[in-house]
């Protein structure tokens, strides 16, 4: 059993995906070539956005509105600890500062009475100047937009969806870039829309915001409004206005995604069923089974439960065959990189809890009825 079979999609579509590369090699158009903006067009649809700029990975898609909004040292940006490490790292290498938020304990998402505890705090202080919110749409599920948004345009601050591990989830039928002034993602494999490689794209209905991340994506190039705007003495193609960044997505990865959009839906179905089927399982018999948001859909990159002796349980699922992960153990506030910005010991309760306790089960669109028994079976047979 496999903790995320990636080859049981690639050869239910092999056929499809192998002619598409085989279209790109043979067109020679590898960077930036007619998929890629195919690509955008179908990912803004989805959601229901104005526009789509993809880039080379999702830790660009973060850093890049950062750019834009010219955000760098003396600038607060508050994000969850309890999340990839991405999330928070693209804050400090801008030079600004993260300050980092709890979680809800049922969802593991941004606890908005945290956020404005926050908030709150860093205008106390005077030091920093609150800028942008980095709300995450973690294991699948959607944030508190509704009182996230609240918050951030009472307090005239940026909102970022990360939505990495969320493409596609809904929270009463709307996208996160329904609130967030941005949405991002990423196309690692591991994703719930993986490539087969690395890859990212921002979603946004802000045409003026598309259009600075889109030059930033290629080194601060010459965007429609600037060639309106000036009139340049050379080819505006060599021409760089802002200190940008090469992240472009390669034509391969977008004809590969591509492909994937066409399943993607019903695999969310798929990935649905896996998780109620384990929540009517193991429900009431763990510490905890996740609990949704009230309204929201989520997509279910990760299938995550609590137990009081979690490491006990990793244990006894390894020895009996059963793939498991912990994300994540060591809280982003309490890892190396992160000790300047640290705040208080305690400060971060439920992200600190949650950490010892959660434990990842296989999950997949393609997981069997018989694998996800075995997860079961040897779950409930841990007496630890
Ligand atoms: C995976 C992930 C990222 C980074 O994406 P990459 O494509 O690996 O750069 C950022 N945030 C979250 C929450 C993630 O899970």
């Amino acid at each position: 059993m496999q903790f995320i079979d990636l080859q049981a999609q690639r050869r239910r579509i092999e056929t499809e995906i192998n002619s598409a590369v085989q279209r790109v090699i043979e067109s020679g158009r590898y960077v930036l070539g007619p998929e890629v903006g195919e690509l955008e067009k179908q990912l803004a649809a989805w959601c229901g956005a104005k526009h789509s700029v993809s880039c080379a990975n999702g830790t660009d898609a973060l850093s890049l509105p950062l750019m834009a909004w010219e955000v760098g040292p003396g600038d607060a940006v508050f994000c969850p600890s309890f999340t990839f490490v991405a999330t928070a790292q693209v804050v400090p290498a801008l030079g600004a500062t993260p300050v980092f938020v709890d979680i809800h304990a049922d969802t593991y998402n941004m606890d908005p009475a945290s956020l404005e505890a926050a908030i709150a705090r860093v205008k106390a202080e005077g030091k920093l100047t609150p800028r942008v919110v980095i709300a995450v749409d973690l294991f699948g599920q959607p944030a508190d937009y509704p009182a996230i948004k609240a918050i951030c345009d009472r307090e005239g601050l940026k909102l970022i969806a990360d939505n990495a591990q969320g493409y596609g989830c809904t929270l009463n039928g709307k996208y996160s870039s329904d609130w967030a002034d941005i949405s991002t993602t990423s196309f690692f494999p591991a994703k719930p829309l993986g490539c087969y490689g690395d890859g990212g794209a921002m979603v946004t209905n802000d045409s003026r915001l598309a259009e600075l991340v889109e030059s930033l994506r290629v080194y601060g190039k010459v965007t429609p409004t600037d060639a309106a705007q000036r009139n340049f003495h050379h080819d505006p193609k060599y021409l760089s206005l802002r200190i940008g960044m090469n992240s472009r997505l390669d034509t391969i990865q977008a004809a590969i995604l591509l492909e994937k959009l066409k399943l993607f839906a019903e695999e969310i179905e798929l990935r649905e069923k896996v998780a109620r089927r384990y929540s009517e399982a193991l429900g009431g018999k763990v510490l905890r089974v996740p609990h949704v948001i009230e309204g929201g859909q989520s997509v279910w990159a990760q299938y995550v439960i609590e137990h009081k002796n979690r490491d006990g349980l990793q244990a006894h699922l390894t020895a009996s065959g059963i793939p498991s992960m912990v994300y994540y153990p060591v809280p982003i506030h309490q890892q190396d990189f992160a000790a300047r910005f640290a705040p208080p010991a305690g400060s971060l309760p439920v992200t600190e809890t949650a950490s010892c306790h959660v434990l990842a089960l296989p999950m997949h669109p393609y997981l069997s009825t018989e694998d996800q028994d075995r997860v079961i079976a040897a779950v409930l047979g841990f007496n630890g």
